[in-house]
């Protein structure tokens, strides 16, 4: 069966994209645990990110790169902070998250909820920044 994240590939579950080529698709985390929370997926469906092979691993730390500092652009922060964990779901992921301080990163915070139309914003801005 299709992870969720494969369907929002398909455009069959609704996200806030972000950026996307022909590879991956950044999208703002529907329970953020900071403004600007955003997931990186590779379109390929793999669960473990280690499984991934090596190029594509490592272009999907460029293009990390490329909307982490564009997120950078969009949420004051002293920089982003990158995370990968994937015990929820089975397709593998990057988390970027604004953060001025260790706990900023921690999950086990309450997560933020925005409106539908600041969760667009927020993507709309990021989006403007990225340059792939
Ligand atoms: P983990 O697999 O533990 O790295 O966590 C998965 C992350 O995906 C969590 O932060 C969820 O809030 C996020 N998430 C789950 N479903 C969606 C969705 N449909 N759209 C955006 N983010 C999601």
């Amino acid at each position: 069966m299709a992870s969720i994240f494969s369907k929002i590939i398909t455009g069959d579950i609704p996200c806030h994209k972000v950026a996307e080529d022909d590879q991956f698709l950044a999208f703002l985390d529907i329970n953020p645990v900071a403004k600007g929370h955003t997931l990186v997926i590779p379109k390929l469906e793999v669960d473990y990110i280690f499984d991934l092979e090596d190029n594509l691993l490592m272009e999907m730390m460029l293009f990390s790169k490329n909307v982490g500092l564009a997120i950078e652009k969009t949420i004051p922060c002293n920089r982003i902070g990158i995370s990968v964990i994937g015990l929820e779901v089975p397709h593998a992921h990057i988390h970027l998250m604004p953060i001025n301080k260790l706990h900023d990163m921690s999950f086990e915070k309450d997560r933020l909820a925005f409106s539908q139309e600041e969760y667009k914003d927020i993507a709309k801005s990021i989006a403007s920044y990225v340059s792939l």
